[in-house]
C-alpha cells in the first residue's frame, strides 16, 4: 500500500451525524447541525483526511415548508428518491430494538473534493420487508415521532452504525466522532466489541478505557433542552438489560439516560463550536475537560458565483486553500462592489419571482434565515415599527428578507414567522419585508451572498456558534449581529461588521435578556453606522466587505476547522 490513495481506502475516521447537507434534492437535514456535518465532509474530502460519514436515510426529509397569507406554517413530507441520488449497497446489518431484530441496508454517496480525493458516506435504511412496520418507518423523518421513536433511531444511527460499518469491512477505525449526542448509542457497541474480543462476558472498565480512547464528542446546543433525555424505563424497553446501565462511568444519571452525558463519559476528546460555547459547556458539565473548535463554512460551497469569478482573477488556489482568501484585502474595491452586485441581483430576481414584493437592487437589503425558534429573536428588528419605518425612509428605501423553518413541535416558533408577516403588513410603504418559504442549501446559498448585510439577533450565549453569517462573510456580506457565538471571535467593530451588545457585558446562562437594549442597540447601529456607510460611504462599506472576506472567510472555514480537529481531537 503507498501513497494517498491507499489511505482514503482505509477510512480511519467515522463522523456519525443524524442529519446531514450534502445536496437540495437530499432533504437529510434540518438546520445548522447538518450544514456543519456536510461542510465536514466536504472539507475532509479536499484536505485528503480519510474518512467516512454515517448517518440515517430519512426518506420524508425533514419536512417542506409551505406558509399561507398570515404566515401559518404547514409541514408535508419532503419526499425524494433515494435511487436517483444514492447507489444502494448489498451489505446488511442488524440492531436489536425492543427485542426484535430490524435489519438495515445502507446507501453511499461518494463526495468528491476540490482535488479529486473522496469520502463516502453511508445512509442507513431500515425500510426493508423483512422488519415489522413500525421498525420500517424508523429512518423516514428526520427529528419526528415520540421519544420511543427518536431513542429507537438513535439506536439505528449509533450501534447499526458501528455494525453496518463492520459488514462493509471496515475494520481499523481509529476514531468514532460523535457530531452532537444523537449518535450516543455507538459507545454500546464499542464497549460490546471490546468485551467480546476480550473473551469476556462483562463489560469492566478495560472496555469503557479501551471504547473511550477511540471516542471524539462535540456538543454543539447552549440550550440546556437541547440535551436527548430518557427514562430509563423507555431505555431498558428498547436495548434490554444491559450491564452499563450499572456503571456509574458509562450511565451516570438515575433514573434516566441523557445521552449528552454517555457522550461525555465515552470520549477521550470533547468540545463545543466556539471559544464561548467551550466556556458554557465547561460550566453546565463541570465534571469534563471540554475544549472548542470554532465552526467554519466550506468555502468552494458558499461562495456565489460572481465571487468565484473573481475570486478565480486574483487569488490563486482559493479552492484548495481557503487561508488564501486573506489576499482579498488586495482586491480592487469597484470589483468587489460588482460582485456584490451580480450577487444581489441573483437574490432580487428570485424575491420578485416567488413573492409580489417588488425589490429593488438599490434599497439597503438586509437577510436574516435560520431555524424559528424563540432564542434565536426573528422579531427583534420589529421591537419599535414606527423607529424601523424611520430608518427606511433614512436610508431612502430598506428591504428585508426572511426565511427559517419551525420545529413542526415548536408552537412558539411557528408564532414568530406569523409575527414576521404581521409586521411586513404593518410596514408596507415604509420597510419591504419578504418571507421566503422552504429554507434550504440553495436559499441559504442567495441570502447569505446576495444581501447587503446579514442580521443576526440572537438571546445571548444561548447561540453555541451560528454559521450562516460565515457564508455571508466568504460572500463579503459584513454581518451586524449580536455578540454571541462564532460573532465573539469575528467581530472587529466597524472593520468586519457591527455588534449589537457590549462584549464586556458577560452573558451568563439564566441572566433574563434585555430585549429593549438589544433592540435600541440594533437600531442605533442601523441609524449611525450601517445607513451612513451605505449611502453615502461606499468605499469605505467595501472596505468593511474585504475585511468581511480577508479576516473573516480566511478562518471561520471548514478546512482550518478540519485541520485543528485533526490536530486536537483525532491524532
Ligand atoms: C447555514 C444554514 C443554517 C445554519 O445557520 P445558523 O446561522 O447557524 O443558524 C441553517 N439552515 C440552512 C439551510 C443553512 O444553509
Amino acid at each position: 500500500m503507498s501513497g494517498r490513495q491507499a489511505v482514503a481506502d482505509a477510512p480511519r475516521i467515522a463522523y456519525f451525524s443524524m442529519e446531514i447537507a450534502l445536496r437540495d434534492s437530499i432533504p437529510t437535514y434540518a438546520g445548522g447541525l447538518g450544514v456543519l456535518a456536510g461542510d465536514t465532509v466536504r472539507a475532509a474530502a479536499d484536505l485528503g483526511l480519510s474518512m467516512v460519514a454515517v448517518t440515517l436515510l430519512h426518506r420524508e426529509g425533514y419536512f417542506f415548508q409551505t406558509l399561507d397569507a398570515n404566515g401559518v406554517q404547514s409541514e408535508a413530507p419532503a419526499g425524494w428518491n433515494p435511487a436517483d441520488a444514492l447507489e444502494a449497497l448489498p451489505a446488511r446489518a442488524t440492531v436489536p430494538v425492543e427485542g426484535r431484530t430490524v435489519a438495515l441496508r445502507a446507501w453511499r454517496l461518494v463526495v468528491t473534493g476540490v482535488t479529486g480525493r473522496r469520502v463516502p458516506v453511508l445512509f442507513l435504511d431500515a425500510d426493508l420487508p423483512d422488519n415489522a412496520p413500525w421498525d420500517r418507518t424508523l429512518t423516514h423523518r428526520l427529528y419526528g415521532g415520540d421519544a420511543r421513536y427518536r431513542i429507537c433511531q438513535e439506536v439505528v444511527l449509533g450501534m447499526g452504525g458501528v455494525r453496518m460499518l463492520r459488514a462493509l469491512g471496515h475494520a481499523d477505525i481509529a476514531r468514532f466522532h460523535m457530531n452532537e449526542g444523537h449518535a450516543a448509542f455507538l459507545t454500546l457497541e464499542l464497549i460490546a466489541e471490546h468485551m467480546a474480543a476480550q473473551g469476556r462476558a462483562k463489560p469492566e472498565m478495560a472496555d469503557v478505557r479501551a471504547a473511550r480512547e477511540r471516542c471524539v464528542f462535540t456538543t454543539h446546543t447552549a440550550v440546556p433542552a437541547g440535551h436527548d433525555r430518557y427514562p430509563m424505563d423507555l431505555v431498558e424497553r428498547v436495548l434490554g438489560p444491559r450491564d452499563e446501565f450499572g456503571m456509574p462511568d458509562v450511565f451516570c444519571c438515575e433514573g434516566e439516560l441523557n445521552l449528552t452525558y454517555l457522550a461525555l463519559n465515552l470520549s477521550r476528546y470533547v468540545n463545543g463550536v466556539a471559544k464561548k460555547h467551550g466556556e458554557i459547556a465547561r460550566h453546565q458539565f463541570a465534571r469534563y475537560t471540554i475544549d472548542s473548535i470554532t465552526n467554519g463554512v466550506h468555502v468552494p460551497t458558499w461562495v456565489s458565483p460572481p465571487f468565484a469569478a473573481l475570486f478565480d482573477r486574483h487569488i490563486a488556489g482559493w479552492r484548495e486553500d481557503s487561508f488564501s482568501l486573506r489576499y482579498a484585502l488586495g482586491i480592487p474595491r469597484g470589483e468587489v462592489w460588482d460582485a456584490h452586485c451580480q450577487a444581489k441581483a441573483a437574490l432580487i430576481d428570485h424575491v420578485n419571482r416567488v413573492t409580489n414584493a417588488g425589490f429593488s437592487t438599490e434599497a439597503l437589503t438586509l437577510g436574516f434565515a435560520r431555524r424559528m425558534t424563540p432564542y434565536k429573536r426573528p422579531d427583534l428588528l420589529f421591537w419599535d415599527l414606527p423607529r424601523l419605518a424611520a430608518i427606511g425612509r433614512q436610508a431612502g428605501g430598506l428591504q428585508v428578507a426572511f426565511a427559517g423553518k419551525a420545529h413542526p413541535g415548536d408552537g412558539a416558533g411557528k408564532e414568530l414567522i406569523r409575527k414576521v408577516f404581521g409586521a411586513a403588513n404593518a410596514l408596507k410603504g415604509d420597510v419591504r419585508v419578504v418571507f421566503l418559504p422552504n429554507y434550504d442549501m440553495a436559499l441559504g446559498g442567495l441570502l447569505t451572498a446576495g444581501v447587503d448585510v446579514w442580521l443576526n439577533t440572537p438571546q445571548a450565549p444561548l447561540e453555541a456558534s451560528g454559521t450562516s453569517g460565515m457564508k455571508a462573510a466568504v460572500n463579503g456580506v459584513p454581518s451586524l449581529s449580536v455578540l454571541d457565538g462564532w460573532w465573539i471571535e469575528g467581530c472587529i467593530d466597524g472593520v468586519t461588521g457591527w455588534a449589537i451588545g457590549a462584549n464586556d457585558r458577560n452573558h451568563a446562562m439564566g441572566e433574563p435578556p434585555d430585549h429593549v437594549a438589544d433592540a435600541d442597540q440594533l437600531y442605533a447601529r442601523l441609524e449611525h453606522d450601517i445607513v451612513p456607510l451605505f449611502t453615502n460611504g461606499r468605499q469605505r462599506f467595501t472596505d468593511v466587505m474585504r475585511h468581511a472576506v480577508a479576516l473573516n472567510g480566511s478562518f471561520f472555514n471548514a478546512q482550518r476547522m478540519l485541520q485543528q480537529y485533526v490536530l486536537k481531537a483525532y491524532f
